[in-house]
Parts: structure tokens; C-alpha cells; sequence
């Protein structure tokens, strides 16, 4: 079969092709456009501006690199959250009008478990603690009986939403990421002395906006690089600790790293002297599937359509708060 993907979530609009004909699963395409302001955050109507002047060539261009027509598509899959409502809308309604028009089957899929997925399939682990790290998310998940359950998340603004705050409100970002490498660490590298800052991990969650509201008061008496150099430090070891007791409870063998985060250089590095103590291996998805796509979205609706799970057009409502263990993860029972 073959399954069509669309993403729509939060600043990035794409479109990726999964098939299983020859036995294996491939990826045929997967394109994206993603939103950049110019200056400042983003503001939910620019995103859903941008995604729905950007769908039909992104859509299009997915289809001629994988050398198909509509017609040849079996399924769409489409993300129906969590994220931001306004951009979902648009994947939303691009999904129901092609189901309608050319009779094909919806698949609803939770973004979070495609960002899982993808780094299962793409780094083949098995049985994983899973770091899903992204703008928007910040969760410690692990598979049993039937969902991912959560193991630590933070309580407030993701890991990734702190950092890119907080090089904007300093005046580096954006762009955020220069060459692969986040500002953070950017500005981070010429600093060293560390300035003490509010490091709050509560039972296995974390906190990270009292983080970032100290380390922008921190610029004002201090080394814009000292502040960035501490602030990236103390996040990353919030989560480290509440990875490590995660590790200690549930025996994994494996960590993946999924999300866009996974891109830290100094987040890879950390991990690999945990794994190292733990005696587990690191698993990091690779870049060209950690930040948001479609082919992460296409993949996970395969899974789900091979099991049977489908929506009418009238149920697919977005569902912007949507948590990843809200999910039946059927496709997994068979596996084990
Ligand atoms: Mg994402």
C-alpha cells in the first residue's frame, strides 16, 4: 500500500510518501516548507497563511518524487495534534477534501508518536527510552502494554521553546540554527564560567520557565556567553537527571533521541557519557527526520492502517492537545 502524509502542526507544512509494496517499508518522498518570521515569534495566523499558500506545490512536488499520482495512493494519513490550531486546520482540510474527492481512507495520527515511530524505524531500535525533544515538547516515553507511557515531562514551556526564546529575546536567533547548529551553542562554545541559575526538577518533571526568566535577567550583569554557556548547561542536565532515574526504573537497554533537539551536539554528547555509566546504547534520529515532516506522518499512518485504524471525514477534528499517551499503540502488541 501506499500512504500519503501530510504535517501541519506547528511552523512546518509537509507532505512524505511511505510504501510497503516490495515488503519492506520505503520512504518515496518527503517535502516540506517551514515557516521563518522575519523577526519576532510566530503568530498562529502567519502559520496558517504560510501552510496553505505553500500546500499545493509541497503536496505536488511529494507526489512527482515519488513517482505517483493521487489515484495510486491508498491512505492519508494526516496529524491532527497536538500543535497549534490554525496550522493544523490547514493539514486538516488539505487530508478530508483529497479523502472526499478521490474516495481514500483518513488515517488520524498524534505528531508526537510519528516523531517515536520515525526514530525507531530510521535508527531500527527495538524496546527504547525515548527522549522526544522539540520545540513544543519536552517527554521522557517508554513503551508498555499497549501506550507510551510518560515517564517525565516538563511542567511548563519545552526545553526547545526555552532556548529559542531565549536567543531571540537576546538578540542572536533568528535564524535560530546556523549550519546545523542551534545559537545556543553558537554562543554557548565562547563562554565557561558558569553562573548559578534555577535548576528545578520536580518528582521526574521538569520546569524551564523559571530557567529562562532568570538567565535574561542573568545578561543584564553578565557575559551574554557566560549566561548562554550556563543557561544550556543547566537545562540539559534537568533532563539528563530525570533521564538517568527514568534509565534506573525501567532497565531499557536503549536511548532514542527524537524531536529537533536531537540536533545538539552538546546534548549528544552528555548523553553519550550517560549511556556509557549505564552501559546502554544512544540511538539519535537522523536530521533529516527529527525535525517535523511528512514522511514521519505517512510512516505512523501506515503502521495504523495495516491494524485498521481509520476516521471518518466527519470525526477528523484537530486535536491540539493531544498527549502521545493518549494513543492505542495497537501496531506494537503484534510486534512484541
Ligand atoms: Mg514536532
Amino acid at each position: 500500500m501506499n500512504v500519503l502524509g501530510i504535517e501541519s502542526t506547528a511552523h512546518t507544512f509537509g507532505v512524505g510518501i511511505v510504501s510497503d509494496d516490495d515488503s519492506e517499508i520505503r520512504i518515496l518522498s518527503n517535502e516540506r516548507d517551514t515557516f521563518v518570521p522575519k523577526q519576532g515569534g510566530m503568530k498562529p495566523s502567519d502559520l496558517g497563511r504560510h501552510h496553505s499558500e505553500v500546500a499545493p506545490e509541497v503536496l505536488q512536488k511529494a507526489l512527482i518524487k515519488a513517482n505517483l499520482s493521487i489515484r495510486d495512493i491508498n491512505y492519508i494519513a494526516v496529524s491532527l495534534g497536538p500543535g497549534i490550531g490554525p496550522a493544523l486546520r490547514v493539514g486538516a482540510t488539505i487530508a478530508r477534501a483529497l479523502s472526499l474527492k478521490y474516495d481514500i481512507k483518513l488515517v488520524p495520527v498524534n505528531h508526537g508518536i510519528a516523531h517515536i515511530e520515525i526514530g525507531r524505524f530510521t535508527t531500527r531500535s527495538k524496546d527504547p527510552l525515548i527522549l522526544y525533544l522539540s520545540g513544543g515538547n519536552t517527554i521522557i516515553t517508554t513503551y508498555l502494554d499497549g501506550k507510551y507511557r510518560i515517564f517525565g515531562e516538563t511542567l511548563d514551556i519545552a526545553l526547545g521553546n526555552m532556548l529559542d526564546t531565549f536567543v531571540r529575546e537576546v538578540g542572536l536567533a533568528p535564524p535560530y540554527i546556523v549550519n546545523g547548529v542551534h545559537q545556543i551553542d553558537l554562543c554557548a562554545n565562547k563562554g565557561g564560567n558558569f553562573i548559578e541559575l534555577p535548576y528545578i526538577v520536580k518528582g521526574q518533571d521538569m520546569s524551564y520557565s523559571g530557567l529562562l526568566t532568570a538567565a535574561l535577567r542573568a545578561t543584564k550583569n553578565n557575559r551574554l556567553e557566560d549566561v548562554c554557556y550556563s543557561v544550556r548547561e543547566v537545562a540539559f542536565d534537568m533532563l539528563l537527571e530525570a533521564t538517568e532515574r527514568a534509565l534506573a526504573l525501567t532497565g531499557k537497554k536503549e536511548i532514542l533521541v527524537v524531536g529537533g533537539v536531537a540536533a545538539s551536539v552538546s546534548l549528544k554528547t552528555k548523553l553519550y557519557n550517560l549511556a556509557k555509566d549505564w552501559n546502554v546504547e544512544v540511538k539519535i534520529v537522523p536530521p533529516e527526520y527529527s525535525g517535523d515532516n511528512g514522511a514521519m506522518i505517512a510512516f505512523t499512518g501506515l503502521l495504523e492502517a495495516r491494524h485498521g485504524v481509520t476516521i471518518p471525514v466527519e470525526k477528523s477534528i484537530i486535536r491540539p492537545r493531544w498527549r502521545v499517551d493518549q494513543v492505542d499503540v495497537i501496531w506494537r502488541l503484534s510486534e512484541n
